[in-house]
């Protein structure tokens, strides 16, 4: 269950699964506090496996991390459902926008919640306390001086009884040489360049077909040129805790120089604009939809200034894709900025490039990818849709995800590696014509202890490793640390060949099962960011607690020797198998 305001929170104690994880309703005054946010999903799409990788999947498993170190961790994000896309949605399936957005929020939090994300809170735009809030950093921007209005001429569709975003204008291409039939009031289709509705040869209203004509119409322009040396001071202090990518699309825009924004529109779906004389116009969506995180944070705890307002006691670190960047790094710090009061700013930011499915880029108009319906109605559980998607995480270039290589990397890695490590462990330990009475053995101090201290060294080097890659948000690198350490542990367990050394030397082989049981548990601790339900899994058969596989500080000293990681004498119960095998036909759906 995804928590949802204050009444809801009981809720999420039943699958939100850290048991230390109260959703906090304050900064802590003893533990590092992280906001962390992934990039608002619009509305009106049924999110694809690239938008899930791109900022929700990657911001849970870097969130869990985060929890199970101990920080003091809010984890933000919610539907973004104002604008043009939405209101033309509206009135094409007759619906009202608030029937429209109810349908989709509905539908993003059903595949989140289906993919076991850890949100403490996940919330809408359409909230009333979005709109003022959006309206207080209005507000505040206009009283500073960092706005001005001009007129605008704009196309309107007197069939439907509205103004036309210039996508929802066709008409023929201006450039002679292309002159194609139907391009849009963005774009041209055919030769690629950028348009303005106004330019377009023989307009047509996309809704209606009929003829649209121009009204002059007033808005009001951000000025972001005013803020550009902010900004950029702004980037100066943390661009080294920005992934690459970032850093290089915010140069490029700050290079070509910073231009007014037209920050309203003639539209009803959205937040209105606090003035008399622009009683009939809403902000524009990239305006108000980043101020959503903040909102968000407020639908959640009243005490959303503490961190919002709070740079030196909070760090906000934020999750997108590349398309997004500049909404982050640019517009909406520089909202901030002109409001002259003290906010939270990004302090580190991951930002992923495109994830492909089969060579080809995801498009819903082309109908090719794989949405997020599409794999939670498939055979195969969200268990491995994560672990496989976690694995090829775009992390420094465009990745393609492939079926085949799902469905090879899934029972090769995960089933035949990870899965088949923890199963034989626990099941050695608790089958009936072994010695050990399903309880932790002891280790002896007469055999064994080299082979386990060679062991150890290497686990220990792998688990500082996977911390050093987490903490720099270098997920995909930690996933494959995990499975290394259980291919370790599974070459231990065949190379001392430990199933035969219980009837030649029982001391040795519960020296070697000890540490071997100690791997189970820590394995359950590293998969844990990735693959929660594994974790608890392999904690019931342990019969521990989930605060047991936290990766505290001192968890990650006692690991340094594999030893009694599991109080000695500990009661195991006989596991199922963790992992099934899959083929190409679980992938599709049901
Ligand atoms: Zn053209």
């Amino acid at each position: 269950m995804i928590v949802e305001g204050h009444g809801a929170r009981s809720q999420s104690q039943t699958w939100n699964v850290h048991a230390n994880d109260h959703p906090p309703e304050k900064p802590s005054a003893d533990r590092k506090n992280v906001l962390i946010t992934s990039a608002l999903p619009y509305v009106n799409n049924t999110p694809h496996l690239g938008n899930i990788i791109g900022s929700v999947l990657s911001a849970d498993c870097y969130a869990r991390y985060c929890r199970s170190r101990q920080l003091n961790v809010l984890f933000i994000c919610g539907t973004d459902e104002h604008g043009t896309a939405t209101e033309i949605k509206a009135m094409q399936e007759n619906l009202s926008c608030r029937q429209i957005c109810d349908r989709y929020h509905r539908k993003h939090r059903d595949i989140y919640e289906w993919l076991h994300l850890s949100f403490n809170h996940f919330g809408r735009t359409s909230a009333d306390i979005h709109a003022k809030l959006v309206q207080n950093v209005f507000d505040a921007v206009l009283k500073n001086g960092h706005t001005h209005n001009e007129i605008v001429p704009q196309m309107y569709s007197e069939a439907a009884g509205v103004f036309l975003a210039d996508r929802f204008v066709t008409g023929r291409c201006p450039d002679e040489q292309c002159a194609f039939d139907d391009a849009r009031g963005d774009q041209c289709d055919k030769c690629g360049r950028l348009l303005h509705a106004t330019e377009l040869i023989d307009p047509r209203c996309a809704i209606t077909g009929s003829r649209p004509v121009l009204i002059n119409s007033d808005h009001i322009y951000f000025d972001l040129p005013h803020l550009e040396s902010a900004v950029k001071d702004f980037m100066r202090q943390n661009e080294t805790r920005w992934s690459s990518n970032c850093k290089e699309i915010t140069r490029s825009w700050l290079s070509k120089g910073l231009h007014q924004r037209c920050i309203t529109r003639d539209l009803k779906w959205g937040v209105p604009v606090p003035l008399s004389h622009f009683a009939d116009k809403v902000f524009y969506v990239w305006f108000d939809a980043p101020i959503g995180y903040i909102s968000m944070t407020a639908q959640c705890t009243q005490h959303w200034e503490s961190w919002w307002k709070n740079p030196e006691g909070v760090q906000l670190v934020q999750f997108m894709g590349k398309d997004n960047v500049p909404f982050h790094t640019i517009m909406f710090p520089a909202t901030l900025l002109a409001t002259g009061e003290k906010w939270t700013l990004a302090h580190t930011i991951s930002v992923t490039e495109y994830l492909t499915c089969e060579g080809e880029k995801f498009s819903k108009s082309r109908g090719t990818g794989i949405s997020g319906d599409d794999a939670k109605n498939s055979s195969v559980p969200a268990e491995m849709w994560r672990y496989y998607l976690l694995s090829i995480r775009p992390e420094v270039s465009d990745t393609d995800f492939k079926w085949s290589d799902m469905v090879t990397r899934v029972n090769s890695e995960l089933k035949n590696n990870f899965g088949n490590f923890v199963h034989r462990i626990l099941k050695f330990v608790t089958k009936p014509s072994n010695p050990f009475d399903s309880k932790m053995p002891a280790m002896h101090h007469r055999t064994g202890r080299d082979k386990v201290e060679e062991l150890a060294r290497n686990v220990s080097d792998s688990v500082r490793h996977y911390v050093d890659c987490m903490d720099r948000m270098k997920m995909r690198e930690s996933l494959r640390t995990v499975m290394a350490i259980s291919a370790m542990g599974n070459k231990f367990f065949q190379d001392h060949k430990v199933f035969k050394l219980v009837k030649d030397d029982v001391d040795e082989c519960a020296t070697l099962l000890n540490a071997c049981l100690g791997l189970v548990l820590l394995s359950a601790a590293l998969i844990a960011p990735f693959i929660p339900t594994y974790a608890e899994k392999i904690l019931t058969y342990l019969d521990l607690p989930y605060t047991s596989a936290s990766l505290t500080d001192d968890f990650l000293d006692r690991v340094k020797t594999l030893e009694d990681l599991i109080p000695v004498g500990h009661l195991i119960s006989e596991p199922e198998p963790l992992v099934g095998l899959i083929s190409i036909g679980d992938l599709r759906a049901r």
